[in-house]
């Protein structure tokens, strides 16, 4: 397909698929088999390969040494990360283009260059047992106490915690001329008052762990509140548009390759005496996954090209939430068929399609559920119409 795929991006396309197939997806069945776990060398050569590739700094303006690439050229780099299992794409840090406007200069310099380097790693403390879809009702506060802020929190699905020294947690500040503001914090995991209270087990076998995590009273220097209070949403909203549309990019190589490993495997399991590709029940299966990915992957770049034009950022917005809703429903549906094509095969742990109906499933959660994307776009067409929400 080459929907609006500019050279610039095809290139990154072929580079990253490289590295995902040559030094990603050799590691699949070891991980799986040892809790998500990779030896150690292998994720700082992975980690190093991608810092060295860009991909840590692809979003970040060039002032501050980034490529500042087109949102076109990362989705076609996030697809290709998403043709790999168990969390090894996530084998970089990535300094976004949200938080060079959100942290002001010092905050750049100690968090967000050391970031893009390699040297530092956060996790993102938004959600809590009580706030998940709605981010408004969560509970987590922050007291101003002189030049500090008091925490007070629980959060849950910290993903990458454990592999993380810099917690970005959203609260309400309590108290004083901000009070009731959302507000985001830095908040170092070694900080006094930090209680990691349990890792549970999730659906998928990933490295990166997502615990519950609370905060008794933790004290944070004012110097690491990001923006002003009152900030924390809008920043929030800025991730959770990048964040979608990535994971619509993701949802499409992972579907991508799904369908080209059962097509392979189609041709050559022999059944009955015929490869089972020659039976139009299993081709059925195979042109309605090509069908709706190719949909998706129109969606998704569609969804990109217009932030590179610059359009209104409301209709942005719903976009990206089509493009998560489809995608990430769309990946499912094919992770599920894929499984089917591989018979019993497709149930065994070592099989791609297996790990990938595991891990495709909390894409329809995370970054907001299905149900919340269909009140976005709903939302976005009761007010704008249906031009002002995918665009005339
Ligand atoms: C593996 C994993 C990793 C995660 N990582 C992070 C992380 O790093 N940081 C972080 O902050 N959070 C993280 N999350 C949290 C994630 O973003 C939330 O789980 C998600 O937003 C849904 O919130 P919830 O789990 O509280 O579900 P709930 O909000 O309790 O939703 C329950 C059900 O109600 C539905 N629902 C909610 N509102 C409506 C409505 N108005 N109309 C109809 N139906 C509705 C939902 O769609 C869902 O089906 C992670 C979650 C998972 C599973």
């Amino acid at each position: 397909m080459s929907f609006a795929l500019t050279d610039s991006a095809r290139e990154w396309q072929a580079r990253v698929r490289r590295f995902v197939d040559e030094d990603l997806i050799p590691w699949e069945v070891e991980a799986e088999l040892n809790g998500g776990a990779i030896p150690k060398e292998a994720s700082r050569s992975h980690e190093q390969a991608a810092i060295a590739m860009g991909l840590s700094r692809m979003d970040a303006p060039a002032r501050h040494g980034g490529l500042a690439l087109p949102i076109l050229d990362q989705a076609a780099i996030a697809e290709q990360i998403g043709r790999v299992t168990n969390a090894l794409g996530w084998c970089y840090p990535e300094a976004q283009s949200w938080m060079f406007e959100a942290c002001n200069d010092d905050q750049v310099a100690r968090y967000i260059l050391p970031m893009m380097r390699g040297e530092k790693h956060f996790c993102y403390a938004i959600t809590e047992a009580d706030a998940g879809s709605d981010v408004n009702d969560i509970k987590a506060t922050a007291v101003p106490d002189g030049d500090d802020y008091l925490i007070d929190a629980e959060k849950w699905h910290v993903t990458s915690a454990n592999v993380a020294d810099t917690i970005v947690l959203q609260a309400r500040v309590k108290g004083g001329e901000a009070d009731g503001a959302h507000a985001l914090f830095f908040v170092d995991k070694r900080a006094p008052g930090i209680e990691l209270v349990r890792t549970p087990a999730y659906t998928h076998t990933f490295d990166h762990h997502h615990p519950i995590y609370r905060f008794h009273g933790v004290r944070v220097p004012a110097r690491d509140l990001i923006g002003r209070p009152g900030d924390g949403m809008a920043f929030t909203y800025a991730w959770f548009r990048r964040e979608r549309l990535m994971i619509a990019a993701r949802c499409c190589g992972a579907a991508g390759r799904l369908i080209e490993e059962a097509t392979a495997f189609a041709k050559t399991r022999v059944i009955s005496g015929q490869p089972i590709a020659r039976y139009q029940l299993i081709q059925a299966m195979l042109a309605d996954s090509v069908t709706e990915l190719h949909a998706a992957r129109l969606m998704t770049y569609e969804a990109a090209a217009a932030h590179d034009r610059g359009d209104d950022v409301k209709s942005l917005h719903a976009r990206c939430s089509v493009a998560k809703l489809y995608a990430s429903e769309m990946a499912w549906r094919v992770a599920d068929r894929a499984v089917q094509i591989f018979g019993g095969r497709g149930y065994m742990r070592e099989n791609v399609a297996e790990r990938f109906l595991r891990e495709l499933r909390v894409d329809r959660i995370w970054e907001g559920t299905s149900e919340v994307q269909r009140l976005i776009i709903a939302n976005g067409l009761l007010k704008r119409g249906l031009a002002g929400t995918i665009g005339a």
